[in-house]
């Protein structure tokens, strides 16, 4: 049977979106437009351009920058082999010479590179595995070791251990090195916009596949103006969008000078309440235990408000800049309250942490989380690089502003044509494409309708107008507008028409 009869035979099966993964649908999807091209406009006046990395990277690349031992990379990464198409599918222990045969073609065609790696792989290990086989005895005994080697294979040349992106400053940083941006003027102002990946419990504003506008900072100078500048410009566009509630807190979590000795005095404080403290937190205490200051568990609280607090601790180049940070945003009427607690969930950040909640979230409510994170782009290789930047978390930026009444948009059409006959369906169909060409939203129904369904139809659609085409209307070169607020008519030329429409909008607008 061939695999087509095969697939006929299937019962149908329906489908469902995979858990923590949505549709977005019109009309919220023109809401996710307007916020969207507020974010293109409002950083455009700041001098940012935009970037759009791709969804999937190198593994090691965000194990290194966001860091292992942090939640997002231990636990909540979509990782997994890219294959090469030329080595599928997968080797079963039985097809191995047929793998190793292909392994060997590959190497000789120069698709797997004749460089040290290759070599090793295909010339060493290979015949250690060809020796194997020859052996036919002894082959059970050297499956696992063969097993090994085809993965390495795999792993190591052909493509590797990828990721689906958990966020995305990693991937700027790497493009940043990749692209040679520190040749150009200083500093790159850079934003970008799309879906992140982290698989976590989902819940109201905590998705797999969520979406964050972010911006960047990279260059020579880490002048606490730019950290102020960066915060100005998410409050300048959270008020553009009349996001309600919106809170400001800033933080400074030290360097590399102030910090790892804070954080001893911290483990050490931690170890004396230990036991008073729940399971999360006991193994942050050794794992990462700036992270317990996150903590939200009420009987940790009371513990918590007497650990020592990072603002004391600090060096004095870090209070420093921590002070003119605070003297910038002054400056810039930037409203902020100071968070001993704040610290942030990735391991580059340094210096200033920022996180600005909004209403109607519930305890989701952080809707932007950024920081200094100097280092960064050394870490992965490249120049010795300052860098500052923010996330906003796009889903809940758009559930807030839907809870507090901030989420509408216009939807409907402007005008509905209402047709009758065949010379006035010729007529419609050039005024709708006039209308269009205007920039008016024009519904244009198909086949003909009787007028009363085709007034329904109008209003159903939320349509302001129905243009009225009969034989009338075209022998007399006079069409008529009805306005369906109030069922008003009215009669115009076509040139008259689009005038009206223009001011009506104009005014509306
Ligand atoms: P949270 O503490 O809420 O998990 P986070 O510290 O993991 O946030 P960041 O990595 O700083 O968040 O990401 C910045 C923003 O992205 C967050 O403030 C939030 O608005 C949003 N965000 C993070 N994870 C998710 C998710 N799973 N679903 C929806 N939005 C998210
Ligand atoms: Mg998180």
């Amino acid at each position: 049977m061939s695999e087509g009869a095969a697939k006929k035979e299937e019962k149908p099966r329906k489908f469902q979106a995979i858990r923590g993964t949505r549709d977005l649908l019109p009309p919220e999807t023109a809401l996710w437009n307007r916020v969207e091209q507020a974010a293109h406009e409002v950083f455009a006046t700041f001098g940012f351009g935009e970037i759009r990395p791709p969804i999937f990277e190198a593994t090691e690349l965000f194990a290194r920058s966001v860091g292992s031992e942090t939640d997002i990379v231990s636990k909540e990464m979509y990782t997994f082999v890219d294959r090469s198409e030329k080595l599928e599918p997968q080797p079963v222990i039985g097809s191995m010479d047929v793998f190793l045969q292909r392994v060997k073609q590959l190497y000789k065609s120069g698709e797997i590179p004749h460089d040290e790696i290759g070599l090793e792989l295909v010339e060493k290990q290979w015949q250690k595995v060809d020796d194997l086989l020859k052996g036919a005895s002894s082959i059970e005994s050297g499956a696992i070791e063969i097993y090994e080697l085809i993965m390495l294979f795999e792993a190591l040349r052909l493509g590797g251990d990828v990721s689906l992106r958990p966020e995305a400053t990693a991937s700027v940083c790497r493009a940043y090195i990749e692209h040679g941006m520190q040749s150009l003027p200083a500093p790159v102002k850079l934003y970008y916009m799309g879906p992140m990946f982290r698989r976590e419990r989902p819940q109201k504003g905590r998705y797999r596949q969520f979406y964050q506008i972010g911006a960047e900072v990279l260059g020579g100078s880490d002048a606490p103006a730019i950290d102020a500048e960066v915060i100005e410009m998410v409050m300048m566009f959270f008020d553009r969008l009349e996001l309600q509630g919106v809170q400001l807190d800033i933080n400074s979590i030290g360097d590399r000078n102030c910090r790892p000795k804070y954080i001893e005095l911290l483990r050490a404080e931690l170890l004396k309440v230990k036991d008073k403290l729940g399971p999360d937190s006991q193994r942050r205490i050794e794992t990462n235990p700036l992270r317990v200051l996150d903590s939200k568990l009420e009987s940790e609280q009371g513990i918590i408000a007497k650990l020592p607090r990072i603002a004391d601790h600090l060096c004095e180049e870090c209070a420093a800049h921590y002070a003119a940070v605070r003297h910038q945003l002054e400056m810039r009427g930037v409203i902020y309250r100071e968070n001993w607690r704040l610290v942030r969930g990735l391991d580059y950040y340094m210096r200033t942490t920022f996180e600005i909640t909004a209403q109607g979230l519930g305890s989701q409510n952080a809707v932007c989380g950024g920081g200094r994170y100097d280092g960064l782009v050394e870490l992965l290789g490249g120049p010795p690089t300052k860098g500052i930047g923010f996330a906003i978390g796009e889903d809940r930026l758009i559930l807030s502003l839907q809870e507090s009444g901030k989420g509408a948009v216009a939807i409907g059409r402007d005008v509905y044509i209402a047709w009758m006959g065949e010379r006035a369906h010729a007529t419609a169909i050039r005024a709708a494409k006039d209308l269009r060409k205007a920039g008016f939203s024009v519904e244009l129904p198909p086949v003909e309708q009787k007028f009363g369904k085709a007034l329904g139809q109008a209003d159903k659609l939320g349509a302001k107008y129905a243009l009225i085409l009969g034989d009338n209307e075209v022998s007399e070169g006079l069409w008529t507008l009805k306005t369906l607020a109030d069922g008003s008519q009215t009669k115009f030329t076509e040139p008259d028409l689009l005038e009206y429409l223009r001011k009506q909008k104009a005014l509306s607008s």
